[in-house]
């Protein structure tokens, strides 16, 4: 486990981020797996635990601090871990709160080795290419809706994962 000291944003929007958050006040820690689906319009939530990963919800791209549960959620609204990762959305630089990734670069699952990747959480070829496409991602939905063809644009992967796409848009 390794502390992100720099960028934590770019780190946890990069689209395959493992991490672990824990209170330094409490120390209680949970962790988390954000996964952005293909299109990257959306970031999936599990929780990682003892249970193995349980989807909890989402968090789209373009209001990256909104948490949303769906019908798909295994986790209850009220559980701690998804208390503790809403405000965290809200405060992402607070130093009331660790965030410790597994070693892995948050982009593309690769493990990290160099020094200064480790404290930023994304290996060196990875650490420019992450915000140019959170940005291209965030461009096209910005105050609307997902378009129509959504649903058949869903990341395959993602879907199999979580099977949480549909559900989401069915609901909206
Ligand atoms: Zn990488």
């Amino acid at each position: 486990m390794t502390a992100i000291t720099t960028n934590r944003a770019e780190f946890l929007f990069a689209g395959k981020a493992e991490f672990t958050l824990q209170s330094k006040e409490s120390l209680a820690h949970f962790t988390y797996k954000l996964t952005a689906s293909k299109d990257g319009q959306m970031f999936f939530v599990a929780l990682l635990g003892q249970d193995g990963k349980q989807y909890a919800g989402c968090i789209p791209a373009d209001k990256r601090t909104e948490f949303r549960t769906t019908r798909r959620s295994l986790i209850r609204r009220d559980h701690r871990a998804i208390v503790a990762l809403e405000w965290f959305l809200k405060h992402l630089d607070s130093p009331q709160v660790e965030v410790h990734h597994c070693g892995r670069c948050g982009r593309c699952g690769r493990k990290l080795t160099n020094p200064e990747s480790i404290t930023r959480g994304i290996g060196p070829e990875c650490a420019g290419k992450a915000t140019s496409t959170a940005r291209a991602a965030v461009a096209p939905v910005q105050g609307s809706e997902p378009p129509p063809n959504y649903q058949t644009e869903a990341d395959a992967e993602s879907r199999a994962a979580w099977d949480a796409h549909d559900r989401l848009h069915g609901a909206a």
